[in-house]
């Protein structure tokens, strides 16, 4: 069987859903596992909608009505007016129209993950619907009484036992009826409140399926051919991977590739599932595939350019020297936050941590720092990382811009830059 997942780029209007479907009718020779992400924008525009409701600013409405209206039109332009998907999508959004009406009585993360996971609720709907409507039998399935998390709202972990319990027991039977379409990024507590799994986070729940159902591969279709050495919005002369292999793969989203989520490819790695990444506007191209048993020769370097970064500079209060104890202190301060920590440097007074922007979290880690520290930081930098470069690579890179930080190690160099 295959798992397929289709991002927010490649559902983000009504073409995108006919595409999906045409896409979807090459493979009726197979079993297909479904997985979709929100259309187009939505997340951040639920975002938006989540932090209006617990700040209870005056938009709320505007910002919700705009997200209904957004789907409804897409649906007018697929359905007729009777059809049953205009009931059932609007009776997801009944999930948060409850929710809205009263004040916000739980934590911020609790309630993102409630609004958030409408997103992907309402757009499978509509997958599933159009898939239906196109002679693709399809069937929807809930995803959070599957992928089974704890309650760690906006970033919840997997119980893997129980997951694996609950999707082999009945999903291959239900698998040779009709395709299965599913929501990406979204789980459930045993107390059966929707958590998410953190951004960007459907991929994750491509290979958490396809780990499960042992599948024979996990394709996400992309606005890309494949997997490039940079992104092709900000260089020209890109190159695409054939094949990676899964540990040059795990690199370049632990530095920040968004291509795929950084989750993703251990639980397939382990399983020995290839993962193919193929363009959803020319369905026949090879794409990439990550897989075992690939030796990457780099004619070109990896860049990763990561924006809106802080670098922040920790020092002792009475300018002793930064000891272990201290970092041991520092870092345990930084994983309490939440603040995921992108490149380090120590020297003799100070420690240095290149973090991303994300005010929610960052003013609390100030704040908890500025105790027993000074602290000193710089915003709105990048943080350009290069894979195998070359002699000039950083040179180039760096062109009139200034270095804060550098390091480099064999294979990889790291430059904060303003
Ligand atoms: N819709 C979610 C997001 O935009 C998950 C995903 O697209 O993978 O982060
Ligand atoms: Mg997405």
């Amino acid at each position: 069987m295959l798992v397929f997942k289709f991002g927010g780029a490649s559902v983000k209007d009504a073409a995108g859903m006919i595409n999906l479907a045409k896409v979807v009718s090459l493979y009726q020779d197979q079993q297909l596992l479904i997985v979709v992400s929100a259309m187009g924008k939505t997340t951040n525009a639920l975002e938006k909608l989540a932090k209006a409701y617990f700040d209870q600013s005056d938009d709320i409405q505007d910002i919700y009505e705009s997200i209904k209206r957004y789907h409804y039109d897409i649906i007018a332009e697929l359905f007729d007016s009777s059809a049953s998907v205009f009931d059932d999508v609007a009776n997801t959004f009944v999930e948060i129209d409850w929710m809205l009406e009263d004040e916000p009585q739980d934590s911020y993360d609790f309630i993102y993950d409630q609004i958030v996971s409408v997103g992907e609720l309402v757009s499978t709907r509509i997958v599933a619907a159009y898939l239906n409507k196109a002679g693709l039998k399809a069937q929807w399935l809930d995803v959070r009484g599957y992928i089974h998390t704890d309650n760690k709202y906006r970033e919840a972990n997997v119980q893997w036992d129980k997951t694996r319990e609950s999707i082999t027991l009945s999903i291959p039977e239900q698998l040779t009826q009709s395709i299965i379409v599913t929501q990406g990024f979204l789980g459930g507590t045993s107390e059966n409140f929707t958590t998410t799994l953190g951004r960007e986070g459907s991929d994750y729940t491509a290979s958490i399926f396809a780990s499960c159902l042992n599948a024979d591969s996990v394709t996400t279709w992309k606005d890309v051919p494949g997997i490039l050495n940079a992104d092709p919005k900000l260089f020209d002369d890109t190159v695409k991977f054939d094949e990676l292999s899964y540990n040059e793969a795990i690199e370049m989203t632990y530095y920040g590739a968004t291509v795929i989520h950084p989750k993703t490819i251990k639980p397939l790695k382990n399983a020995g599932i290839p993962l193919l990444v193929k363009p959803f506007g020319d369905p026949t191209q090879p794409g990439t595939v990550i897989k075992e048993g690939v030796t990457n020769v780099f004619k070109k370097p990896v860049i990763i350019i990561k924006n809106n970064q802080v670098l922040l500079s920790i020092s002792t209060s009475d300018y002793s020297f930064v000891s272990e104890d201290h970092l041991s202190d520092i870092i345990g301060r930084f994983a309490k936050s939440h603040v995921k920590i992108n490149v380090m440097q120590t020297s003799a007074l100070s420690f240095s941590v290149c973090v991303d922007y994300t005010p929610e979290y960052l003013d609390k880690l100030l704040k908890n720092l500025n105790s027993s520290y000074k602290v000193k930081y710089n915003s709105d930098l990048t943080l350009i990382t290069v894979r195998h470069y070359l002699h000039d690579t950083i040179k180039n890179l760096t062109i009139g811009k200034t270095t804060l930080l550098e390091q480099i190690s064999r294979n990889t160099a790291q430059v904060v830059v303003k």
